[in-house]
């Protein structure tokens, strides 16, 4: 999946924008010149580093920039879009393989592979005809085009949804919309029940998981469930379609997977514990991730004939489509025949991983990834994040032969079966768990690396300082800054969505975030800081197999400038992460994110009208006051020069632990495995803040709130007196390096 595809619902108004303008003060303030001092060029590398270290980092980041080539990532692009390869698939392990041999001919350390035995879902028939009042024959296939030599792969599948339920139906088709429940309300007012029937909704804008479709219609009673993409939403009404424009043509068909792994991702046998071979599995009939309704992707070709045939009342405008039909809610008139048959049995994933080991502290771990499999030839999602990765991986190879290790260990991953359930990453972070836990500073996940120029960057907010520092360091192919286009790509997106929300260093980086890409097990089972990244565009033919080699060499990236340049920006923001002196978070900035979220909370729940919020409030300010402490113990340690490297390493841990203790072992109410008490995912994967006491403050469950916001509060306490306690030994170490500099110098203290 492509996070990008998750538009976050931005809350705007006052409230937001007075926050936001006071977050612009949470930088820290000793990277600002005096007011009357000269102009001085700024300072790239800032945070985490004494000036004597940035000034060699620097050199590093200009050694490990140089080597990435726009004309390699093509080529590895090539090899990776040249068939379809599904999770579980013969040419995915051959991808695997692959990829291994080529991290050990990079000079990568340890390459391993690493195999998890999961619950898998591919079709083995699918067919659909309408048979009243006309009959009609779905085709559920994607035209070749002879521009397109991949197009007519015999070997690309039909249309299909992962993990649909197997069986069979005839029964009559109504048209539910985008298949919210909020759609099932206004069919039921209209006096048209879906209990039985075959319920035909759209892939929707902005972009909600299909899972979440599957389980509401299941939810309803449906029979069975078709997703047809609209051009409305990424066909002609957008733009020119494929062979001539980045949009879906006609016979374009949105596959994926229906999961429900917003109640717990992975391989649905295997619940919060790694599927090792031989690991111990729970009956299917067990698995709540596992959906109970057959469900089958269509085209907009496939779909026209049934719309039209539709009786019933009129849709509502808002649910009237871009095809030159009227569409109306059915329940009658149009009768379908559907059959499915998925095969459903366990299979092997695989995971590559390969490292490389940390000169100076090397149990302290920087981990990238990027998924392999793809729905069919994966151009955007994934392989274009694979080619990035694998210019990165060829770059951190070359500095390793010009003797250059990172200080910390940097470790790669290549995870399989994300598209099924984010599985692989998932199953290695069960497995890991423990020692992640201990020693992962950082994930940076990269899903599709490449579908046009904007860049869109993601992270907890701890670490959005540091993405906006290094976004400065790079060069986009235009020549500006990454930095520059980055707040320009932004401007025009929020002027285009018609927000009032001006574009601030504060706001720059997306820190709400969500569920669909692989970070989700380290920054929600872990309790692990991540980042995402990927550059944006017009792109209508995700999970088809026109995301292909062809999009991307005539719409996507043509150059592979932005493959090149996202394999620069990846690399450095590990390098920064992996030889910074002091882990460079900023939890002064932190804590401003989490009273901007409460504040959100309660502007749109009035939840001051039931409980009181101050409490809460009151220890988000202690925490960010403490957060606001030690962005200044640390500058002024660093100014200094060099920390003495046992005093680092215990601020080091300490700076670790704080998002470990945002997690609650007993995870969010009904969802045990989502333990991060920040940071969830809706069941629709869109971001959701404060996720057990908004749950709990969305459904009125004022009981559950109380206790939610008490979780808080004692995990804000807990945090504001470690970040104080990591201030104190800064402070006396200073004076202590004060003390012992006098004495050096025959002074008297
Ligand atoms: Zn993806």
């Amino acid at each position: 999946m492509a996070h990008s595809r998750i538009v976050p619902v931005a809350v705007e108004g006052m409230v937001a924008l007075i926050l936001a303008a006071g977050l612009a003060l949470a930088a820290p303030p000793q990277t600002r010149p005096p007011a009357k001092a000269p102009a001085r060029p700024r300072q790239l590398i800032t945070l985490g580093f004494s000036p004597a270290a940035a000034r060699a980092e620097r050199q590093v980041e200009e050694k490990f920039k140089a080597i990435p080539s726009a004309e390699e990532a093509r080529k590895h692009h090539r090899f990776l879009t040249a068939e379809p390869h599904p999770a579980g698939s013969e040419r995915n392990y051959q991808l695997a393989l692959y990829i291994a041999d080529l991290w050990k001919q990079q000079g990568w350390e340890d390459v391993t592979l690493r195999r998890y035995d999961v619950l898998s879902s591919s079709p083995r028939e699918v067919s659909a005809q309408m048979v009243s009042p006309i009959q009609y024959q779905l085709g559920l296939r994607e035209d070749p085009y002879d521009v397109d030599p991949d197009t007519k792969n015999p070997r690309v599948r039909s249309g299909y949804l992962g993990f649909s339920a197997s069986g069979e139906v005839t029964a009559p088709v109504v048209y539910a919309h985008s298949g919210n429940p909020q759609d099932y309300e206004l069919l039921r007012r209209n006096g048209i029940a879906v209990k039985g029937k075959i319920v035909l909704v759209r892939y929707s804008n902005p972009y909600s998981y299909r899972g979440f479709k599957a389980l509401t219609a299941e939810r309803e009673g449906a029979a069975a469930l078709l997703i047809y993409s609209d051009p409305a939403e990424d066909g002609y009404s957008r733009g020119k379609v494929f062979p001539d424009g980045p949009w879906g043509p006609a016979s374009h068909i949105q596959r994926g997977a229906i999961t429900y792994d917003f109640l717990v991702p992975g391989d649905p046998l295997t619940p919060g514990w790694a599927s090792v071979p031989g690991a111990r599995r729970i009956p299917v009939e067990q698995a709540v991730s596992v959906p109970k309704i057959m469900a089958v992707a269509i085209s907009w070709r496939d779909a026209r004939p049934l719309l039209e045939h539709m009786d019933g009342p009129k849709a509502p405008k808002d649910w009237q489509g871009a095809l030159p039909i009227t569409y109306r809610l059915g329940g009658n008139a149009v009768r379908l025949h559907l059959k499915v048959d998925m095969d459903t049995s366990v299979r092997p994933n695989y995971v590559v991983e390969a490292r490389i080991g940390g000169a100076e502290v090397p149990d302290e771990w920087v981990l990238l990834g990027n998924h392999r499999d793809a729905w069919e030839f994966g151009g955007v999602d994934p392989s274009s994040g694979t080619a990035s990765m694998l210019e990165l991986s060829r770059a951190f190879g070359a500095l390793k032969q010009q003797g250059i290790r990172p200080r910390r260990t940097l470790v790669i991953c290549s995870w399989d079966g994300e598209e099924y359930a984010l599985t692989g990453s998932t199953e290695w972070g069960e497995q890991f768990a423990e020692e992640l836990q201990k020693k992962l500073v950082a994930y940076l996940n990269v899903d599709s690396s490449t579908s046009g120029p904007n860049f869109e960057g993601e992270a907890v907010a701890s670490l959005a300082p540091l993405l906006v520092e290094v976004s400065r360091s790079l060069q986009e192919p235009s020549g500006a800054s990454l930095y520059r286009a980055w707040r320009a790509s932004s401007g025009r997106a929020r002027r285009a969505a018609r927000s009032a929300r001006p574009v601030t260093d504060a706001n720059l980086v997306n820190t709400r975030i969500g569920s669909g890409s692989d970070h989700t097990v380290f920054l929600n089972f872990l309790g692990r800081p991540t980042i995402g990244l990927h550059f944006d565009g017009p792109y209508g033919v995700y999970h088809s197999m026109y995301d292909n080699f062809y999009w991307m060499n005539h719409f996507g990236d043509p150059g592979y400038r932005y493959h090149r340049l996202m394999a620069q920006l990846w690399g450095v923001l590990a390098l920064r992460l992996a030889n910074a002196e002091v882990l460079p978070f900023d939890f002064a900035f932190y804590g401003a994110n989490i009273r901007q979220f409460v504040a959100e909370l309660d502007s749109a729940n009035h939840v001051q009208q039931k409980m009181d919020l101050k409490p809460l409030l009151d220890r988000v300010t202690e925490f960010e006051a403490a957060g606001r402490e030690l962005n200044r113990s640390e500058a002024r340690a660093l100014a200094a020069g060099p920390l003495e490297a046992a005093r680092a390493a215990l601020l080091n841990q300490q700076l670790m632990q704080v998002e470990a203790n945002w997690l609650n072992p007993e995870g969010i109410p009904g969802r045990p495995w989502f333990k991060h008490i920040l940071y969830a995912a809706r069941y629709t994967y869109a971001h959701l803040e404060l996720p057990g006491l908004t749950e709990a403050v969305e459904k009125g469950d004022w009981k559950t709130a109380q206790e939610q916001a008490a979780l808080l509060e004692r995990a804000l306490v807990r945090n504001a007196a470690l970040l104080r306690e990591a201030s104190a030994n800064l402070e006396r170490s200073a004076r202590a390096a004060a003390r012992s500099n006098l004495s050096s110098k025959g002074v008297k203290p």
